[in-house]
């Protein structure tokens, strides 16, 4: 917490900052309207990385960010016809835009333009102004609306997310042993309208994760945290459906998420993929004492390492997956990134159903190797696979992740 006098020096600091910026061309600044003597609380990272998005949107640019005692601040150096007038909309036109200060600074100027309306009190509804002089609130009563409107409106906004992303995966036809909208594939015990309704069980339960790395200081102790709640999400599944699916991608999107919500959170650090590795940190370790599990079994007989192994290196395949998927989701796209992941990862459920690694290995190659453009040699495939009872259910969950992780790119500005 800083004092007064320190919050005045740190705004005059970044009135040169913004300055400086401006020198060589218009400027947009964006920053959380947070009441009360502390301005950097986590929320005022979520909302000024949303607004960054939103208005790296609508406007040609590029973000560099300020932080200091006055709080977390993006300044964009940009360009645009109406600068201040549409950035007025993206203020009014959001529902947390109540939230936020976005100016307009044009080329030259030291002074951001009048917005040229009434900011509104977020909890009367009155001048905000006059709220602020007749001490209508307090700054723990106006600090709370904030926090609550903006958990709502992200847990809603992340719940979407993961839902679209499961879907993205979901409704790809042709996917070797895998559920889609026409076939349970290599699963007697699946369908269509089962994995949705997994999926519905789970999504409250992720979105909890994203909110427990967001709370976090820190990394280590972290994955102790996650691990009831990742159970609570299989719970809920198992009594959803009465059988087992998405248990990858619990553990794989939980991770994500909780590491999204942790470098939102802490402003210098905004690489899910790195703090994947710092939570994970030793987590194979655990497959040496485990031999209950498939994990535990495969680790002791062939000594893959699966999903551990690659949550220790940060999820490699995700990321691979990710800068591979186009940015309008096409099928193509999707498929093609699937059948790389399967080259990518040790996929435990494909050595399962494989039954031994001679088999595991010719799917493996067979299926990474794909042109998914050629209908004919897919279908074959297909067809093989579901007649071998094979599925690559391992495969699929890291597929759905980096669909999820390019979309919460695309809702928040990471660096
Ligand atoms: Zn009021």
């Amino acid at each position: 917490m800083y004092n007064s006098e320190e919050i005045l020096a740190d705004r005059e600091k970044r009135g040169r900052f913004v300055a400086r910026a401006a020198q060589s061309g218009d400027v947009i600044t964006v920053k959380a309207n947070i009441p009360g003597a502390d301005k950097r609380i986590g929320e005022s990272f979520l909302i000024v990385r949303y607004f960054v998005m939103k208005t790296l949107e609508a406007f040609k640019g590029s973000a560099e960010f300020y932080d200091g005692a006055d709080g977390y601040c993006a300044v964009l150096s940009v360009s645009g016809e109406n600068l201040k007038e549409r950035a007025v909309e993206l203020e009014k036109n959001d529902p947390v835009g109540r939230f936020t200060d976005i100016d307009v600074y044009l080329q030259g100027s030291t002074h951001s333009l009048s917005r040229g309306y009434m900011r509104r009190c977020y909890i009367c509804g009155n001048t905000a102004f006059v709220c602020a002089r007749r001490r209508t609130h307090t700054a723990e009563e106006l600090l709370n609306t904030l926090k609550g409107e903006v958990r709502a409106y992200f847990g809603t906004r992340l719940a979407e997310i993961i839902k679209e992303s499961l879907m993205a995966e979901l409704d790809l036809e042709n996917k070797f042993g895998l559920v889609t909208p026409t076939s349970n594939g290599s699963h007697p015990d699946l369908d269509y309208g089962i994995m949705q309704r997994a999926q519905d069980a789970i999504i409250p339960n992720l979105v909890r994760l994203f909110w427990i790395g967001f709370g976090s200081e820190r990394t280590d102790g972290l994955l102790k945290e996650l691990r009831p709640i990742g159970l609570e999400a299989e719970n809920a599944m198992f009594a959803a459906v009465h059988t087992n699916t998405y248990k990858g991608f619990i553990f794989v999107a939980g991770l994500l998420l909780a590491a999204a919500g942790y470098a939102l959170k802490n402003s210098g650090k905004c690489d899910i993929y790195s703090i994947i590795k710092e939570i994970c940190r030793g987590i194979t370790e655990e497959l040496k004492l485990e031999n209950l599990t498939f994990g535990g079994c495969a680790y002791g007989k062939y000594r893959v390492t699966g999903v551990r192994g690659h949550a220790e290196n940060g999820f490699p395949a995700v990321r691979a997956a990710e800068e591979e998927i186009d940015d309008t989701f096409s099928s193509e796209s999707l498929l093609a990134a699937l059948c790389h992941t399967v080259g990518r990862i040790e996929d435990t459920v494909l050595l399962k159903r494989a039954g031994n690694l001679e088999n595991y290995y010719y799917f493996k190659k067979k299926i990474s190797e794909l042109d998914v453009n050629d209908e004919r040699r897919l279908q074959e495939l297909n067809s093989e696979c579901i007649k071998n009872g094979i599925s690559i259910g391992g495969s699929a969950d890291v597929l759905a992740a980096a669909v999820m992780v390019k979309k919460l790119k695309r809702l928040w500005y990471f660096e």
